[in-house]
């Protein structure tokens, strides 16, 4: 595991001013920092395990963090399900798919995730959410493992109805409040926690404090210090046309390093093609194309591996072609009114359209399309195919690299207590979802950073409330 400083000794001690604790207001048995998935998961769980103090605060605007801008994939294990669909894919399935694609695993975090998935996706649909009947594979899935919001509004829709009992639980909750700072009060043994709002720092006492504050995707220099080829030219996944609020810049990471929590694997930083080509939320129904109409990667395979293919090519871009037999992701009308998305009637049209010639591209199709009904493809191992891909009108756009997800950050053990360097817990410190690091190594399937927030950030609250 890599362990590196976050920020110089001067820096942490300017951004800790003593002043922040002059004077203690308020005592709350659990202070949750962070209104995502995460963050609304350990909140309500807090509560349901009898805390009676809960307070969130969110430091931006409005709630959700990233789970709102999350397509809303969410990855079940759930034997119940696989039965109904004649699918077999055991939890040892799952764990060596995990190793695979990320190179090494916390197996017991992993394990718990899958295997408390399926409650907490029951837990979820109790509050509201209406999740489509069967499980898809969803771009990196490997095979089909996911559920996910069947109004197609995805994370939004769970952080709404999550909120919403947020509300009815009387938990308190405020947004444009930033967890600015986080100390032990040994005499009391509580965490003393500086709030900071509108310019003015308020401090109250915790006996239980939940780090959800997210990845740092948006946080440009952190992520460049741990690999540079993130640099600011590279847009994100979160905020694509950089007109969103975004907090997502690490500060639970460099609050846990202050208090000597252990962090791991910062350099695992993971980017996907977001630019706007893709329609769809799910895999078998695309093939993706090269901006000279050749085929280069499986397009069921990880998410690192697309990516990783992806830069070896022209403009490190490509096509990504569909039909009129697949089923569309919520946001496809915007994308061709904006131009991102073009339809074409014919395979000649969309050639010309992509500068690419006409030959060259049905010949590319029609391969694709025999090994689809073969399901079988030599030239990259596809397994997966729904369809193959004929039926005008063709949708079609192109996909540039964007910065997805980080997978470094505070390492847990699997009852989300944060741990330090020599694995012990710190007492009454908790974290979840993707502030947490060295779950998953450098890869995740797809669906699990969503599985991961609401499970582990469920058994942080519960954690928090009996300050395991
Ligand atoms: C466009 C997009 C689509 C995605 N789709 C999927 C998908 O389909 N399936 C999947 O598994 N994963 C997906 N992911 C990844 C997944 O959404 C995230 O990993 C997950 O939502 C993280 O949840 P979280 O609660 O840990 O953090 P977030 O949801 O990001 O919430 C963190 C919150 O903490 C707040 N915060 C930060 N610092 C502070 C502070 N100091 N004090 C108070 N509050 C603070 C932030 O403002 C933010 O609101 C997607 C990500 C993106 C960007």
């Amino acid at each position: 595991m890599q362990r590196r400083p976050l920020i110089a000794a001067a820096a942490a001690a300017a951004l800790f001013p003593k002043s922040s604790f002059t004077q203690t207001h308020d005592v709350v048995d659990v202070l949750v920092a962070g209104s995502g998935l995460a963050g609304h998961a350990a909140a309500i769980a807090a509560r349901e395990e009898g805390a009676e103090r809960v307070l969130v605060v969110e430091k931006g605007p409005v709630i959700g963090g990233h789970s709102a801008y999350s397509s809303g994939s969410l990855a079940v294990f759930s034997p119940a399900l696989q039965n109904e669909q004649n699918l077999s894919d055991p939890i040892e399935e799952w764990l060596k798919d995990s190793l695979d694609i990320g190179g090494k695993i916390n197996e017991p975090v992993v394990r718990a995730i899958i295997e408390e998935s399926e409650a907490a996706f029951r837990w979820l649909s109790s509050m509201g959410v209406d999740f489509s009947p069967s499980l898809f594979q969803a771009m990196g899935g490997l095979k089909p493992r996911c559920l996910a919001a069947r109004s197609g509004l995805g994370g939004k829709q769970y952080i709404e109805k999550m909120h919403a009992v947020l509300a009815d639980l009387d938990i308190d909750s405020r947004l444009s409040t930033e967890l600015a700072a986080l100390e032990l009060n040994r005499s009391q043994d509580m965490w003393q926690a500086a709030l900071k709002r509108s310019g003015k720092t308020k401090t109250i006492l915790a006996k239980s404090v939940v780090l959800a504050t997210g990845g740092f995707t948006a946080n440009t220099s952190l992520r460049m210090f741990y690999d540079n080829r993130f640099s600011a030219a590279m847009r994100t996944t979160a905020n694509p046309d950089g007109i969103v609020w975004d907090g997502a810049m690490g500060d639970g990471i460099r609050l846990a390093q202050q208090l000597g929590a252990s962090i791991v694997d910062m350099h695992n930083i993971l980017y996907l093609p977001y630019w706007g080509g893709r329609t769809l939320e799910y895999s078998g129904a695309e093939i993706y194309v090269n901006l000279e109409g050749d085929r280069f990667v499986n397009e069921s395979s990880s998410i690192t591996a697309i990516a990783q293919a992806m830069t070896h090519q022209s403009e490190q871009s490509m096509w990504v072609i569909t039909d009129a037999k697949s089923t569309k992701g919520v946001n496809t009308g915007s994308k061709i009114s904006s131009g991102r998305v073009h339809l074409s009637e014919s395979i000649a049209e969309m050639a010309r359209g992509m500068n690419i010639p006409a030959a060259k591209l049905e010949s590319t199709l029609a391969r694709y399309n025999y090994f689809a009904r073969q399901k079988e493809d030599p030239d990259f191992c596809k397994e997966f195919f729904t369809q193959t891909i004929d039926t005008p009108p063709f949708y079609w756009g192109k996909e540039k690299l964007y910065v997805h997800c980080t997978l470094g950050g505070i390492e847990i053990d699997q009852h989300a207590r944060v741990l330090d360097p020599a694995e012990h817990p710190l007492p009454g410190l908790y974290a979840a979802g993707e502030t947490t690091g060295g779950i998953f190594g450098q890869d995740r399937l797809g669906g699990m950073s969503m599985s991961n927030a609401l499970v582990m950030g469920r058994k942080a609250g519960r954690s928090a409330a009996i300050r395991l």
